[in-house]
């Protein structure tokens, strides 16, 4: 479904008043990508039920199908590439209107774009790396996978000797990563116009800064195939696909 032409010309317009703005995006930004979001019909929601944080805590089962699951869509994660959405908004944080991308993805595609890692804020951390939970060593997936590929052994971190390492990702259940959280009321709060695009915007308190934005004055955007929740309170709600939309909005291909 292709936006329409009003919509286009008036998100265009809203983003040229604005002097600073933020991007908000979840999922479904990243499927032009080739990445399954979670709610959409055949989305990742369907096959897997996720795996709470409690429960990778109390089970090493847990935690061995979180890294059978992981190793499993780790080839359409990593070779996945921008899309002409990831492009309309790295160029509008290289032009300076947009401050910052604050993000539920887990795909560092904002970054492969050329977003500066300084300017995007991951509220659900980093699927393309690992994290000791006990001393907060990072670990790289590779020599992790090769060894689960092998025979299933499970990492330990060589720094601490923990067995917690996960990828560094937050879960359903665990503690939202404070500093991240701090830097995007912030930017949400210093911003005159929210752009939320691709989120079905019923994951909290991540879908809580699009109604911070409202109440603090700033125009509010969203962009998404179908209607959401908080649809009632955006200036501009567009169903549409992403990539042609804002790609037409901000004049990228
Ligand atoms: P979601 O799956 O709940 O919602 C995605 C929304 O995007 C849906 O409403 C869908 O209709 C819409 N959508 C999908 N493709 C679209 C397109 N091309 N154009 C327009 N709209 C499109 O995703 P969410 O709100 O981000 O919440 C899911 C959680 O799952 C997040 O917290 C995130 O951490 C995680 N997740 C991340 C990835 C990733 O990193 N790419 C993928 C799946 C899930
Ligand atoms: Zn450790």
């Amino acid at each position: 479904m292709y936006a329409d032409q009003d919509d286009v010309t008036n998100l265009r317009g809203l983003i040229e008043q604005a002097n600073r703005a933020v991007i908000f995006t979840g999922a479904g930004i990243s499927t032009e990508s080739g990445i399954p979001d979670f709610r959409s019909p055949g989305g990742l929601w369907t096959k897997y039920k996720p795996i709470e944080f409690r429960d990778f805590m109390a089970s090493e089962e847990m935690r061995r199908e979180s890294w059978r699951r992981k190793f499993g869509m780790d080839r359409t994660m990593s070779t996945a590439e921008p899309n002409r959405g990831h492009r309309a908004v790295e160029r509008l944080v290289r032009t300076g209107k947009v401050s910052s991308v604050i993000t539920q993805n887990v795909d560092g595609l904002h970054q492969a774009s050329g977003v500066p890692d300084e300017q995007v804020i991951e509220l659900h951390g980093n699927s393309t790396y690992a994290k000791c939970l006990g001393c907060g060593q990072r670990h790289e997936l590779e020599g992790i996978k090769a060894r689960f590929l092998a025979d299933e052994t499970m990492p330990v971190c060589d720094a601490c000797g923990s067995e917690y390492v996960k990828t560094a990702t937050i879960s359903f259940g665990q503690a939202m990563p404070e500093d991240e959280m701090a830097r995007a009321q912030a930017e949400t709060l210093a911003c005159d116009l929210f752009i939320a695009i691709g989120s079905s915007l019923v994951v909290y308190p991540a879908a809580g800064f699009p109604i911070m934005a409202k109440k603090n004055d700033a125009g509010m955007v969203i962009l998404n195939r179908e209607p959401t929740d908080l649809d009632p309170y955006a200036d501009l709600v567009i169903n549409g696909e992403i990539g042609p939309t804002l790609g037409d909005a901000v004049g990228v291909n």
